[in-house]
């Protein structure tokens, strides 16, 4: 299971300890206390009320949006647990929207040529 957290993120990071520094080092959820008060962001139920918590921590958090794009990187961060203030769910739904995006500009450059 992975771990969550300043900690779990710069772990789950492929960049050496030297270069996560750049943006990790200053995640609100680091000063969250996951003894204490558990891990809401990996809930039991992945949906945005068991999330709240954690959406909470994530509210003006000074690298929300390095974040959201680290976890939208990788299959892992993507379909599991509160990363830049999102749920699974809504990082599937930006996957799905630009992915249909994409296919949408390919087949009007496609019919442009033809
Ligand atoms: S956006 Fe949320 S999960 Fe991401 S680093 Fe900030 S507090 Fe942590």
């Amino acid at each position: 299971m992975v771990e969550r957290g300043w900690r779990s993120i710069t772990k789950q990071s492929e960049a050496k300890p030297s270069e996560s520094q750049h943006w990790m080092d200053r995640a609100k959820c680091k000063d969250w206390d996951f003894k204490k008060h558990g891990d809401p962001f990996f809930p039991a139920s992945p949906t945005e009320a068991a999330a709240a918590d954690a959406k909470a921590v994530c509210q003006g958090c000074p690298i929300a949006a390095d974040c959201y794009l680290y976890s939208l990187d990788k299959k892992n961060t993507r379909e599991h647990g509160v990363f830049g203030g999102t749920v699974p769910q809504e990082r599937l739904r930006t996957v799905r929207r630009e992915e249909r995006r994409r296919r949408r500009s390919e087949a009007t450059k496609e019919d442009a040529k033809s």
